[in-house]
């Protein structure tokens, strides 16, 4: 947990209304009359809390559409006059900030390929220091959590506070149904180190096709996240950019009707004393699932002493196979998944190798003087 970090609960920020926040808006803006034809409907569906468009288009080859740039914050503005609606864009480097926010824009986002970059993201932190403006950082390409964390910790450091994450899921080199891998393990994690920050979900990036906006963006309600970023156009056929995955303003609407809203508690009694007993029971399994561990590992010592005792290696990868293929086959017949099994019989089997390796050298170390950690 980060202790000197000073992040704002969503609830607190002013474009909050209610929880699922909303932004929603087109890839790009690419006219006046695509931004204000698009801002129009999607504050007429009265759905949407905050209206976003890429100004400035990171694309990852050459010769595609990069964006209208600075000329389109004009028609932003246009967009916050006329419909009340804030804007977001998103910003990659000095420039980026000052022209955004030169020209009112409420929210800035950090794109995938920003995130993964310190010196830009350094970059960006050092242009915000001491502004008041809200920030999402969408997660780097690459699944890895400590660029993510960075990036939120170099514009905590320049007080920022009103800061939320976005996950828009990760990059493969393996083709896959969906276009950016979710990995929502990563998320969780992340909210995790920083208990309080927001979290929102762009189902648009992760799934790359609008068929599979619905189910991605239920399951990110199911996960408790605070709110989506869905990229919407008037005529999502004809976009310069991600025409696949947007929708129309209307399909959103019916898309935001259909999500099932859940809560973390509730106020009916009779449903959470269920819970609370449900949740003992857990309890119960958890602590012999650690009883159990600590037996194992026990055992795992005495070989340790044997195998020490007769010059035998720790390793012993035959062994090793027939254990995991055996639970996994016996993991099948309880409903448990080949990748479970598989994950948690490895932790278990490093585990074991450190307390038999500590076994095996305990008196070397003391014959070399070093200390035994116990
Ligand atoms: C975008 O939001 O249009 C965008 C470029 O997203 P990402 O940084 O997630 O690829
Ligand atoms: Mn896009």
């Amino acid at each position: 947990m980060n202790t000197n970090i000073q992040i704002e609960p969503l609830r607190n920020w002013k474009i909050f209304r209610n929880k699922p926040l909303i932004i929603a808006g087109p890839c790009s803006a690419e006219s006046e009359d695509q931004l204000m034809i698009t801002a129009r409907e999607l504050a007429a569906t009265g759905k949407v809390d905050v209206f976003r468009a890429g100004i400035w288009k990171p694309r990852t080859r050459p010769n595609s559409f990069e964006g209208v740039g600075s000329e389109g914050l004009k028609w932003l503005k246009q967009v916050k006059l006329e419909t009340g609606l804030p804007t977001a864009t998103e910003v990659a480097t000095e420039k980026h900030v000052y022209e955004a926010l030169k020209f009112g824009v409420d929210v800035l986002w950090i794109g995938a390929r920003t995130t993964v970059n310190p010196f830009a993201m350094q970059e960006i932190a050092d242009a915000l220091q001491g502004v008041d403006v809200m920030v999402f950082v969408k997660n780097p390409i690459n699944p890895e959590l400590e660029l993510w964390i960075g990036a939120v910790e170099r514009l905590c450091k320049a007080g920022i506070t009103r800061i939320g994450a976005i996950h828009r899921g990760f990059s493969s080199y393996e083709k896959t149904a969906f276009r950016n891998q979710p990995k929502w393990q990563i998320a969780i994690d992340l909210r995790q180190r920083f208990p309080g920050l927001s979290i929102l979900c762009d189902p648009s990036h992760m799934g790359g096709d609008r068929a599979f906006l619905q189910d991605i963006s239920q399951e990110a309600m199911d996960l408790d996240y605070d709110g989506l970023m869905i990229e919407s156009h008037f005529d999502p056929d004809h976009a310069l950019s991600d025409k696949k995955q947007q929708v129309t303003p209307d399909q959103l609407s019916i898309l935001l009707d259909q999500l099932i809203l859940r809560t973390v508690d509730s106020p009916d009694s009779q449903f959470m004393s269920t819970m609370d007993e449900l949740r003992s029971q857990i309890d119960i399994y958890d602590d012999l699932l650690l009883d159990i561990l600590e037996r194992r590992m026990q055992v795992a010592q005495t070989i340790g002493q044997f195998k020490k005792a007769h010059n035998i290696t720790i390793l012993q990868s035959n062994r090793w196979q027939e254990i995991v293929n055996k639970a996994v086959r016996k993991g099948g017949t309880k409903g448990l998944s080949v990748e479970f099994i598989s994950t948690i019989l490895k932790a278990i089997h490093q585990e074991s190798i450190a307390h038999q390796l500590k076994v095996m050298n305990e008196n070397t170390m003391m014959e070399i003087g070093l200390p035994i950690e116990k």
